[in-house]
């Protein structure tokens, strides 16, 4: 190893900061190498929202469950709420979500409001149409719609989360360096050295392992290390609406609306239909439209028509519709927001690195070289428990049982399976 060798992790995100803590935490010299102001990519455009519920991947429900053991001494700050998912749609799809959850605790069925545990921490509750109803009056217009009630899920402040691991991290002693990171120099047939740009600079950095948790700079890192690996990034974006009117119940849970839509009617899609760019929006659209109260007005995503770019920056181009589609998404759920159609939202956005079965890339991929990527929509809630799991691959230290499923070597193994119908149920 060379001399003066650390523990070098690339990116300031949420992920390379929680790893950079449980390293530091074990007693390792430990620097994070960051192009521009931590935190300031992805992890400042999440929805912020949190689930242990993971239908159809145990693996990923156990890691998020750990994560948010591991947010016990943050609380305060990432102040996360419990308010929970509320997905609402047909019965039967519902249940089969719920079925395809067990780690996510009891199923409790309810006919009406009545038997209905308003203040749950954890369990599943399906609420029939009469139960959704009672439970929740504001959707009372949803004729012929249940409701799956989800807990332990709400949302947190991913800023507070990322700024107490960044200060616990440099109170043990680790170092946040400017500069960026170009590749691996190898020494002797290993790699030893990061190449990377200071100012004007490029400088060699030794480094005893290195960590590549670059948010949406993988791609171009992958092409150099490992070309093979099955990875893309999705622009996704939200918009945040004021609500003047309160027509965005302030008590809410995250609501999503779990049933196909068509969200234009017969006679703006015959003046629609016109503009090439707009015409998939005519067709029906997937299942997903969501959203939740925030400040003084709410958050709406709907991101209904995914395609794969090569990032070259944090932030994706925005469609000139992106605002008008997620305000759309939500009116089966709360039609009152109509008369927002054609206000002026503020809209940003991020991409969802990602890999085909949406499970994240995490653990070795060369010789003292580890990723840790491809989160796509749930980085900041699985932040903990992965940065706490790249810590124990580093430290050579018993893994959980989870771990296996997100190696980056898995798709080498012949006999692995990727659930894809998992992957597509998922926000
Ligand atoms: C619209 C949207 C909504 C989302 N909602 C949620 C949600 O509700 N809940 C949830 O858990 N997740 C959500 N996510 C996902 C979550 O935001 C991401 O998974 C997470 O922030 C990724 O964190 P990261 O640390 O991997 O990446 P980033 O936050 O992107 O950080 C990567 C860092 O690496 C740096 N970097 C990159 N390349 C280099 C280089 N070569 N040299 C030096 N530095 C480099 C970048 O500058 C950046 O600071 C959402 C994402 C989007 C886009």
């Amino acid at each position: 190893m060379p001399k003066g060798a650390e523990v070098l992790v690339v990116g300031a995100g949420i992920l390379g900061l929680a790893a950079a803590y449980f390293l530091a935490r074990r007693g390792l010299p430990v620097g994070v190498l960051e192009r521009e102001a931590p935190l300031s990519c992805t992890t400042d455009k999440s929805t912020e929202c949190y689930r242990v519920f993971w239908p159809g991947d145990e693996a990923l429900g156990s890691l998020v469950a750990r994560s948010m053991e591991l947010l016990e001494p943050f609380a305060q700050v990432a102040r996360p709420n419990r308010r929970g998912y509320l997905y609402v749609g047909q019965e039967e799809a519902l249940l089969a979500l719920a079925e395809a959850a067990p780690h996510a605790g009891p199923l409790r069925v309810h006919r009406t409001g009545a038997s209905y545990p308003k203040e749950a921490v954890e369990g599943l509750d399906l609420l029939r149409e009469e139960g959704l109803r009672e439970a929740f009056p504001y959707l009372a217009h949803a004729r012929g719609m249940a409701g799956l009630h989800v807990r332990k899920a709400g949302w947190l402040s991913a800023q507070g989360l990322g700024m107490a691991l960044l200060e616990a991290f440099r109170e043990l002693g680790g170092t946040l360096l400017p500069g960026e990171f170009l590749g691996v120099e190898p020494r002797a047939g290993k790699p030893a050295y990061a190449r990377v740009r200071r100012g004007e600079e490029e400088a060699l950095l030794p480094f005893a392992a290195l960590i590549l948790a670059p948010g949406p700079g993988l791609l171009p890192l992958l092409k150099a290390l490992e070309p093979a690996l099955p990875v893309a990034a999705e622009p996704h974006f939200k918009a945040w609406f004021p609500d003047p009117l309160g027509r965005f119940p302030r008590e809410a849970p995250l609501l999503i609306w779990n049933e196909p839509q068509e969200i234009f009617a017969p006679e703006e899609k015959a003046l629609l239909e016109e503009d090439p760019s707009l015409r998939p929006l005519l067709s029906p659209l997937p299942p997903g439209a969501h959203g939740r109260p925030e400040g003084g007005g709410f958050l709406a995503l709907y991101n209904p028509l995914p395609r794969q770019e090569e990032p070259t920056s944090c932030q994706p181009s925005l469609p000139p519709w992106a605002s008008e589609v997620a305000l759309r998404g939500l009116l089966p759920l709360l039609p009152g927001l109509r008369p927002y159609l054609g206000t002026r939202a503020r809209v940003d956005g991020g991409y969802y690195v990602r890999t085909p079965e949406n499970r994240p890339l995490l653990g070795p991929v060369a010789e003292g070289i580890y990723l840790l990527g491809a989160f796509s929509g749930y980085g900041v809630m699985a932040a903990l428990g992965a940065g706490e799991l790249l810590a124990r691959w580093v430290a050579g230290e018993p893994l959980p049982a989870h771990a296996q499923a997100f190696v980056p070597g898995r798709y080498r193994d012949p006999t692995y399976r990727p659930n894809l119908e998992a992957a597509r149920a998922q926000l």
